[in-house]
């Protein structure tokens, strides 16, 4: 586990005021890392650490700053995009990249003259996803989200008896994942109607998201080598947020017996910037799992993760219809909920992940699962606000949802707050809604 150091410490300040302001997701405590260029300009992409509402550019940094040792090599490959070489250098050299933009950006800092020049607006900015994801896993890590989804389908039976016992997921598809921004045409698909003999094909009429957690995965392991618990945290170079958007009644047709298809693999949304395990670090929270659970196998067990192996990360679900942008109104808060909720925590999926020799690599991606709380107003998803889709969501000036329209943005956003430590935020991921296309 990550200890806390000096980067931590609440009262640091940066010479840029924007970082300093006390609600802001970006202060000198976060630095997370993502991959930018001016927007709409013939530039290369390269590497970036948010700021304030600024972005340093690493790639002129490495030129006018020079950076000694392991942070000398982890500016480098944080330079480039995408940031694959970064994530497969492990910690030592993200922590030693960590120290050395703190200490530059501290107030005092002998590098400010340098650096200054480096920062690019954040609303100048476009992004584009921080790594090639060779591969991606979505998990079902939330008990409450399980139990609730069951109980739709399953009254008597809502919770399936391998559930606490084995972190339950399926492999999902990395090519249309795509950053925060990117807006996406609704799916269409096979449908059977209750009752109908046959199905249709046709537009998804309950297109649904899930707020959960994207893990980016550092170094990876060989094949037939399995990561320990004690070594998991390791092979972790940070989380973004992450909206596993879902198609139920898609799904609901096809998911018997081999789990979901193309209810799930048309549009993933990350955000841009990968909050490190070490800016989380303050944030950390006993793994608490409900009265009666089993305990887990040892393979799934240790004391390091029993202790802190919950992270306690504020999700906000919410959502802007295309009249309450036409209008000017903000998104909409439909749901609150955290990440220590969560009943199995990130090592435990990099474990069982790995447990049968498979071999992740730097830059896949694990989705946690939709990350709903134990309330009702904590549910991630709409299948759970709407009771499937019965009861409607009042949104706007007088409109309702179930499910998302042509036009709607989802937004999720995230961050960390607790007495003693300096809030640090994820920025958001948001996407909107666009009608089917014709076939
Ligand atoms: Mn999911």
């Amino acid at each position: 586990m990550i200890q806390l150091n000096d980067t931590h410490d609440p009262a640091l300040r940066c010479w840029l005021a924007s970082a300093n302001h006390p609600d802001g997701d970006f202060p000198i405590q976060n630095l997370p890392i993502g991959s930018f260029k001016r927007r709409g300009s013939g530039e290369g992409l390269r590497g970036g650490v948010a700021i304030g509402d600024q972005i340093l550019d690493l790639a002129a940094a490495n030129g006018r700053v020079k950076f000694e040792g392991l942070a000398a090599e982890a500016v480098r490959a944080a330079a480039q995009s995408p940031l694959n070489s970064l994530m497969a250098l492990g910690p030592p050299a993200w922590s030693a990249l960590r120290r050395a933009l703190s200490q530059a950006l501290r107030e005092g800092s002998a590098q400010q003259t340098a650096l200054t020049p480096c920062l690019v607006p954040q609303d100048h900015a476009e992004h584009a996803l921080p790594a090639i994801i060779g591969d991606y896993t979505d998990f079902y890590t939330s008990i409450h989200h399980a139990t609730a989804v069951g109980r739709l389908f399953r009254p008597d039976n809502p919770l399936l008896p391998n559930y606490q016992w084995v972190p339950i997921g399926y492999h999902g598809r990395s090519s249309s994942i795509a950053v925060s921004g990117t807006d996406f045409r609704r799916p269409r698909g096979q449908t059977r109607s209750p009752g109908a003999a046959e199905p249709t094909l046709g537009p998804s009429r309950r297109l649904d998201c899930e707020v959960e957690l994207g893990i980016y995965v550092g170094p990876g392991n060989r094949p037939g080598e399995p990561i320990s618990m004690d070594a998991a945290e390791s092979h972790i170079f940070g989380l973004c947020l992450l909206n596993d958007w879902s198609a139920r009644d898609l799904q609901a047709w096809e998911y018997q017996p081999l789990g979901p298809f193309l209810s799930k693999n048309f549009a993933t949304t990350v955000s841009p910037w990968i909050v490190t395990l070490e800016a989380l670090a303050p944030f950390r929270a006993p793994l608490e799992r409900p009265a009666g659970s089993p305990s887990p196998l040892p393979y799934l067990d240790s004391p390091g993760n029993r202790r802190q192996g919950a992270i306690d990360i504020q999700l906000d679900l919410a959502v802007q219809t295309r009249a309450m942008r036409e209008r000017g109104m903000p998104a909409q808060r439909l749901s609150h909920s955290s990440y220590r909720h969560a009943y199995w925590t990130a090592a435990q999926l990099v474990s069982h992940h790995t447990i049968n020799g498979c071999n992740l690599q730097p830059g896949d991606l694990l989705g946690t699962g939709t990350l709903s709380g134990p309330l009702p107003e904590e549910a991630g998803s709409l299948l759970e606000l709407t009771a499937g889709g019965k009861v409607s969501i009042a949104v706007g000036d007088g409109e309702s949802r179930t499910f998302f329209e042509d036009g709607d943005c989802a937004v999720i956003r995230g961050w960390c707050e607790r007495a003693g430590a300096r809030r640090i935020g994820f920025g958001e991921a948001r996407a909107c809604v666009d009608e089917a296309s014709r076939v």
